[in-house]
């Protein structure tokens, strides 16, 4: 049986992850947490902290479950990259699962957005939608900040090459940039296409997921993973063997 705890239970993620765990028979949820809780105080009764919470929250979190020697899955989104560090070097004591997304089929997006970036070359323009529902807070989606990561590294270009959108006299494209753009509205639960564009033909690879229960539940199999796992940084690539 592997104990959790769920760290911003009241939103939308939260009440997800607490619906779906409720099926199932081997994980078992021993606190909810949200604003203005304490985890301290219930943190030692689990085996896994799970946080769908908000970026301010993740840093105390990954602290504390560092100093109790608990298991930890973020979900959470929107932190900067010194914040990043911060959480991941909390990482040399305790296993870490951490994942802009933890659904299946991101995922194979993932690989295979590498794949088809390493197949077609620099004679492909690439560009990153994503659309999510009025109520999302950071922009662009974290999803869409490692599709970024993953086209930047297999072309090895720095982070200045990204283009969060374009308005005006912006000029030709150059063959460097790639194009980043966020669509808000309607309760989109997450789409995401990665297009790469050439003369002649053009190839768009797009995952739309129609329910929150796909990420709670690689969140969940991601904590059941990581409890007893060696001290480390793991993503969903990890749980699933994908790498
Ligand atoms: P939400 O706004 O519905 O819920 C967030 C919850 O966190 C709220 O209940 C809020 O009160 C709580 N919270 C705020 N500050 C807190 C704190 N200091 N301590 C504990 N709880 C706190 O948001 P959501 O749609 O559930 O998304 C939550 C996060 O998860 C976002 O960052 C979102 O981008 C991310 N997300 C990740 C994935 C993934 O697969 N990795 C999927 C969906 C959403």
């Amino acid at each position: 049986m592997t104990k959790l705890i769920i760290n911003g239970y009241r939103g939308r993620m939260g009440q997800a992850l607490l619906e779906c765990a409720a099926e199932l028979p081997d994980l078992n949820v021993v606190g909810r947490v949200d604003a203005g809780d304490d985890l301290g105080a219930v943190i030692d009764q689990a085996d896994a902290v799970i946080d769908f919470s908000f970026h301010e929250a993740t840093l105390p979190t990954a602290r504390l479950c560092a100093e109790r020697g608990k298991a930890l899955v973020i979900g959470t989104t929107g932190h900067d990259e010194s914040v990043r560090v911060q959480i991941a070097a909390c990482s040399s004591s305790i296993p870490m699962v951490w994942a802009s997304n933890f659904s299946t089929g991101v995922n194979t997006l993932f690989w295979l957005t590498r794949k088809a970036a390493e197949v077609l070359d620099e004679g492909f323009d690439l560009e990153v939608i994503e659309m999510h529902h009025r109520l999302k807070r950071d922009a662009p989606s974290g999803t869409a900040a490692t599709l970024l990561e993953i086209l930047r590294d297999v072309r090895h270009r720095g982070r200045d090459v990204v283009r969060h959108g374009r308005e005006g006299i912006v000029g030709q494209r150059t063959n460097e940039e790639i194009g980043m753009h966020s669509l808000r509205g309607g309760d989109v639960v997450g789409d995401h296409t990665v297009m790469f564009a050439a003369d002649g033909e053009r190839v768009e690879l797009t995952h739309k997921a129609s329910s929150r229960n796909t990420f709670a539940n690689g969140a969940l199999k991601a904590a059941r993973w990581a409890v007893g796992k060696n001290a480390g940084l793991y993503d969903m690539q990890d749980v699933l063997g994908l790498k």
